[in-house]
């Protein structure tokens, strides 16, 4: 999907704002995100899935500051919610609280109330325990509200292990089969309507095979469920699409609707998406810039002033973020994020973080043109599940957080202090 993410004179610019600029008034390290894109990235989604006149709730846990999610209260998107705290921040953005749909395995009481309270769209239900609490709740405060029962459509994802959802050995959802007995069991009463059927396969999903393989086994499994006269009303197809960690490297939003529309065409079933990555992943890239260079064997190590603490999906799930200068010579203008890059005069370089991990890496034997003390790099693909992971390890502030907006920007999240390190500690 494209972004806004440009070099201009070979100097890297977020819409029209030097990614140099921000980084000398706002230092680093440093989330940046790109308004253009988060718009453009639902706008193409909705416009895909146009003709099933879907409803999008972004999903929040990738990306969740309270500004972005603003902008996507503005376009009346949905929001796809994991806990209390999440729904806390919708609220705080002014989102639709009717849009909101709520996934997580461990739904506490409290949550569980204040999202009866809050009148969302569907609690997506993970178990059968959960789904009798989540009736005994709504029972108690005698206000109904609607359900949809997470199955697994044990499918494989090809996606790392750790964020593979689907499979039948999964602690999300209920298997098909177990499925069946839900719905004999709760699927007609009075105060929780158990009117839909959720997925979520995967993350990232690059093909569009594992959702139709997916979906044509689910809606084997709603047509048995009308047969035996349960109402089903909406299906819910979850997040993973693709983002571009290297250029074409996702299916385009029209790629996977081309293969998911057909398939739910005249089913009479309201769709709901859930995408975070496709949205957020190219909205956000991260800044930071070089404290040292140092040999070791083989290797050069570019020792950076972001880390895992930062951004630790390279740690988490050996996952691929380009990097490139932000300030390029000529001969090293970048047409496109290809892994490996093959411009003359690149080297390798492992680019590593200042905390006490052998984890701690951004990058490994990754070729870049020569690097010097104090050069900034940019980070691609850094706006899902960048600073949403960030924590304090090894003691260092989380990073700030800006938003472009064409010619200008705005500091969402400063920059942590020594003294919010402590704030919650009592002595
Ligand atoms: C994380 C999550 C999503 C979003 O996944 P992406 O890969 O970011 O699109 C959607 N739905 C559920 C239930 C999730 O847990």
């Amino acid at each position: 999907m494209a972004d806004f993410f440009n070099y201009q004179d070979n100097n890297l610019f977020c819409e029209e704002v030097s990614l140099e600029q921000i980084a000398r008034e706002v230092s680093t390290p440093t989330y940046v995100y790109s308004t253009a894109t988060f718009k453009s990235h639902y706008q193409k989604i909705l416009d895909a899935f146009a003709e099933l006149d879907p409803l999008i709730c972004y999903s929040v846990k990738g990306c969740s500051n309270i500004n972005i999610l603003k902008l996507f209260a503005e376009m009346d998107s949905g929001f796809d919610i994991v806990s209390g705290g999440e729904l806390f921040r919708v609220l705080q953005a002014g989102g639709q609280t009717d849009r909101v749909v709520y996934a997580s395995v461990g739904k506490t009481d409290q949550e569980i109330r204040q999202a009866i309270d809050a009148g969302i769209a569907y609690f997506n239900i993970e178990s059968e325990a959960e789904l009798q609490n989540i009736i005994n709740i709504a029972t108690e405060m005698r206000k109904e509200v609607r359900a949809a029962l997470r199955v697994n459509p044990d499918v494989d994802p090809k996606t790392h292990r750790h964020t593979t959802t689907g499979k039948k050995e999964t602690k999300f959802g209920v298997d098909l089969e177990r499925a069946e007995d839900v719905f004999k069991k709760f699927g007609r009463n009075q105060f929780v309507k158990l009117t839909g059927i959720h997925i979520h396969i995967g993350s990232p999903i690059n093909s569009v095979e594992p959702y139709i393989e997916a979906l044509n086994k689910t809606l084997a499994f709603i047509d048995s469920l009308r047969n035996q006269g349960f109402n089903i009303e909406a299906i819910d197809i979850g997040g993973g699409f693709g983002a571009d960690y290297t250029a074409g490297q996702a299916p385009a939003a029209a790629d996977y609707a081309a293969a998911i529309v057909p398939l739910l065409r005249d089913k009479n079933l309201h769709l709901i998406l859930e995408p975070g990555r496709s949205i957020s992943g190219n909205a956000g890239i991260f800044i930071t810039r070089v404290l040292y260079l140092k040999k070791g064997g083989d290797k050069t190590f570019a020792i950076i002033d972001g880390a895992m603490n930062d951004l630790i999906r390279p740690a988490l799930y050996e996952a691929f973020h380009f990097i490139w200068p932000v300030r390029v010579d000529p001969e090293f203008a970048i047409e496109k994020k290809a892994d490996p890059v093959e411009i003359a005069g690149t080297q390798k370089f492992d680019v590593v973080g200042p905390i006490c991990e052998t984890g701690d890496y951004l990058a490994r034997d990754r070729l870049l043109p020569p690097l010097q003390r104090d050069d900034l790099l940019a980070v691609f693909t850094a706006g899902a599940y960048g600073f949403a992971m960030s924590s304090q390890y090894n003691s260092r502030p989380r990073a700030a957080e800006v938003l472009v907006d064409g010619d200008s920007y705005k500091v969402i999240r400063r920059r942590e202090t020594y003294q919010d390190l402590i704030d919650h500690e009592k002595m």
